[in-house]
């Protein structure tokens, strides 16, 4: 596959932004050469700019999950165009997605529109501890929740990937107050609640792991999370900006049956627009300012186009929920996939939840971090790179989910198939 246009592309962008990229994740850092630069997207397909064809499975790294340019979101987006591009004012777009978020995710009774799963997360923690007045925050070693400062300590996704858990410009004095917990180890947890319970805001924490590739939390361990935190007054901050709308319509909280104090969205309920989101029970959101104290602002939250894209996404997921057909997708993919490393011999585990999978290059499925880091990456590289000359675009780090969308069709899955037994065949040699 020849791609000279994304070469003399990237190569200029390497002058003009750190890296070639404006987020790290794209970079190719973890498995090397050069990211494949991209005009446009249909469906389940992405081209670039030589016009090379993909069956996508980042999907914009998980909001696309009704597949590129879906009619019903490029009609909303339309006629949101002809109306406005920011107000900067109250409009009804915001109530319609803030109602619609609230009917689907089951602990969510008020809610708080802002940009980015980031800025859904830095805020969920500054409301848990203004509320609770209190400044610990417990997180899970291998969890992403953006690139909050007091949250990029013993973080997956690009942090771990690019080996920076630790980012310099974090400063001690900014992370003194997040204690890193094992993840699906009830008894560690236990452990920091008996030393330091009466200090801890909240525990912040991904329902189902994407980003240190998929993991699977036990029930004992959300039922451990959810009796401490009760026990101790603090709050359970549910990070669904991955899980959201993707694992089930009411996300992680629903399929897994538990309720949290505090979500955060982002992702899909932006329907590939930038948007993000955090919510839970109304005696707690009415402290975020101006209903109560704890200060949260943002010139384009609840901004009319990206809502228009939220509330075309949910409207749909809600009313023709493909989440059977997703299931069904993800199933023939992940038996696929793993077959096709036994077949060649290659010690491979799969952990898949729906429509987000991860094919680890390690025999034992990870429950934490210490066992997903035991991966073998420079054959997930060779992995990649096979697949992604085949016209499959996977996340590029075994430190990733990969996301299914309603647009694939099972020949789509079945030609994936096909390209990873060859590339996995071809390992032996
Ligand atoms: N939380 C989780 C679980 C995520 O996966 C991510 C991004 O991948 C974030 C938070 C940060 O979201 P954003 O990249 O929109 O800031």
């Amino acid at each position: 596959m020849q791609r000279p246009n994304s070469h003399a592309i990237f190569t200029r962008a390497k002058e003009i932004m750190p890296g070639g990229v404006n987020s790290p994740a794209r970079a190719f850092g973890a498995v090397g050469g050069e990211p494949v630069v991209m005009d446009r997207a249909s469906g389940a397909y992405l081209f670039d700019v030589d016009g090379n064809q993909y069956i996508d499975y980042i999907g914009s790294w998980g909001p696309m999950i009704l597949g590129h340019q879906h009619p019903a979101v490029v009609v909303a987006v339309r006629a949101a165009v002809e109306k406005a591009f920011s107000f900067g004012a109250p409009s009804p777009g915001e109530n319609e997605l803030c109602e619609l978020i609230i009917e689907l995710v089951p602990s969510i009774e008020m809610v708080r529109l802002v940009s980015s799963g980031t800025e859904a997360t830095m805020s969920a923690i500054r409301l848990a501890r203004g509320y609770t007045g209190r400044d610990r925050i417990i997180k899970f070693a291998g969890n992403y929740h953006g690139h909050v400062d007091s949250l990029l300590v013993a973080a997956g996704s690009s942090a771990a990937t690019l080996g920076v858990p630790n980012s310099p410009g974090v400063t001690a004095g900014t992370t003194q107050d997040t204690i890193i917990c094992r993840y699906n180890d009830p008894a560690n947890l236990e452990e920091i609640f008996a030393e330091h319970g009466s200090t801890i805001a909240g525990v912040i924490f991904e329902p189902i792991v994407g980003n240190m590739g998929t993991v699977i939390p036990t029930a004992e361990f959300l039922q451990t999370m959810r009796e401490l935190t009760w026990k101790h007054g603090a709050l359970m901050i549910c990070d669904e900006v991955m899980t959201g709308f993707r694992v089930a319509v009411g996300g992680a909280q629903q399929l897994l049956d538990f309720t949290p104090d505090l979500t955060t969205l982002g992702k899909i309920v932006g329907g590939g627009m930038p948007i993000g989101a955090y919510g839970g029970r109304k005696e707690v959101m009415q402290h975020v300012l101006p209903a109560g104290k704890v200060f949260q602002a943002g010139t384009l939250s609840g901004n009319p186009l990206a809502t228009a894209a939220g509330i075309a996404t949910l409207k749909q997921l809600r009313d023709q929920p493909p989440y059977e057909k997703l299931e069904q997708l993800g199933a023939q993919l992940g038996d696929g996939l793993l077959a096709a490393a036994q077949a060649a011999k290659i010690p491979a585990s799969l952990t898949r939840v729906g429509s987000m999978l991860t094919l680890f290059f390690n025999p034992m499925q990870p429950t934490d971090w210490d066992t997903a880091s035991q991966s073998d990456t420079t054959r997930f590289a060779r992995y990649f790179w096979g697949l992604l000359n085949r016209g499959v675009y996977m996340p590029c780090s075994q430190y990733e989910a990969l996301f299914i969308s309603a647009a694939h069709s099972p020949a789509d899955i079945q030609a994936t198939i096909a390209a990873a037994q060859e590339v996995l065949a071809g390992f032996g040699e």
